[in-house]
């Protein structure tokens, strides 16, 4: 019996994994949560699954989840809050295997608390790879425990990997959908709006990872992430646009033969290689290879999307310069959604964030969220200062985003 943490348990990946869990009963338990700010959902799972602890971003969730519990007569979930509550869902003793699922640098203190704390982890949170995926992999190794990725391309490549040594790996193949732009020429680029980039061809996702999708800064830090999981220099990670995103990515190795994943487009199924690694169990997720007609592949076009030459830039550099690549982008999509800056103004204010940021080395987690609260604000005054610009030339403010 596995027994498991969910950090980010009313996301996404966390309903994923409680799915994958409902499943297969006699593999896994459920011991300890860490949801968001939805008392309602944290409620129904702990109903559902009666975790030793529980714990909520707030503290006046974290109370009002405590007294309905108790009137239901589930006190026996501890209910605790805030970042020391995530720190104790991940390092809690009962806990073998911890699914780091929080989006952003919230998650990243807990992640690292789990691995010093000998668990193994499942990484779906990107932020925690290309701030500190340095510090990460580094007390993974000493700990001797597995990282294992939730990320669909890099959980392929991990499984390509078994075809071969480390050493033996030429290069590592990212494939990307290209996003809604694909398509649509450079000129055009300055006209898009907050709509048009929110309608993702394959994928509906939350609204910053869209826009990262549609600007190929997702797949930059998918890059940055390849690199920091599987120990490979930049140069070695290639990214190739394939719009049908069948192959999840690929391995080529020295001697030309090059291994490819694929499988139904489904999160859980990365979630149960990952809960059930080094074996293999029978799934219901099957991929009907007959109806394979064409698969379509073109590099991507670093000209119309620079972001992904910003991450190679910053990865190249090391340190702080992915802290602010992340940070910078964050905020930059934020102010793209608002309607203050323009698509275009998206990688040329990550690029000043990134010039103004030395890339020193990164020693602790402090260090790495002291590097990320600089870099937010130096892009919010490049923001400010752009965004005035902006609405002299009579950029609309898109209100029905806000
Ligand atoms: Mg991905």
């Amino acid at each position: 019996m596995k027994r498991i943490a969910i950090l980010g348990s009313t996301g996404s990946i966390g309903r994923s994994t409680l799915s994958v869990a409902e499943s297969y009963p006699d593999r896994f338990q459920i011991v300890a949560l860490a949801a968001g700010s939805n008392v309602d959902a944290a409620f129904e799972q702990a109903r559902r699954w009666r975790p030793r602890v529980l714990s909520m971003a707030a503290e006046k969730d974290a109370d009002r989840l405590r007294s309905r519990l108790k009137i239901e007569g589930l006190a026996a979930t501890e209910v605790v809050h805030g970042s020391a509550g995530t720190v104790q869902v991940a390092t809690h003793p009962e806990v073998d295997f911890v699914v780091s699922a929080i989006v952003g640098v919230a998650g990243l203190e807990a992640t690292y608390e789990a691995v010093k704390a000998g668990k193994a982890l499942g990484l779906a949170n990107k932020e925690c790879l290309v701030a500190a995926g340095e510090l990460i992999t580094t007390e993974a190794r000493k700990q001797g425990k597995p990282l294992l990725p939730i990320d669909s391309e890099h959980n392929a490549v991990h499984q390509c990997l078994r075809g071969g040594r480390v050493e033996e790996v030429d290069r590592i193949w990212l494939t990307a959908s290209g996003g809604p732009f694909l398509n649509t020429p450079a000129s055009k680029f300055a006209e898009i709006t907050v709509e048009e980039a929110l309608n993702h061809p394959t994928w509906k996702m939350g609204r910053r990872i869209t826009i990262d999708s549609a600007t190929l800064m997702n797949k930059g830090f998918e890059v940055i992430e390849a690199c920091r999981l599987f120990h490979i220099p930049p140069a070695k990670v290639e990214v190739i646009v394939h719009p049908q995103s069948t192959i999840h990515s690929m391995v080529e190795f020295v001697d030309g033969s090059i291994l490819a994943q694929f499988s139904v487009t489904d999160m859980r199924l990365p979630i149960l290689y990952a809960l059930t690694y080094p074996e293999r169990i029978p799934s219901d997720m099957r991929f009907a290879v007959s109806d394979l007609r064409h698969l379509d592949f073109c590099p991507p076009d670093l000209k119309k999307f620079p972001c992904l030459s910003l991450a190679y830039e910053a990865v190249e550099a090391g340190g702080a310069k992915t802290v602010a690549l992340n940070a910078a982008d964050e905020v930059a999509v934020a102010a793209f959604l608002e309607g203050t800056i323009g698509f275009n103004d998206i990688p040329r204010i990550i690029e000043t964030v990134l010039d103004a940021t030395e890339s020193g080395k990164l020693e602790s987690i402090a260090e790495v969220l002291a590097a990320d609260a600089e870099a937010r604000r130096s892009a919010h005054e490049r923001v400010a200062g752009s965004g005035r610009s902006a609405r002299k030339v009579g950029r609309p403010k898109a209100t029905s985003f806000a």
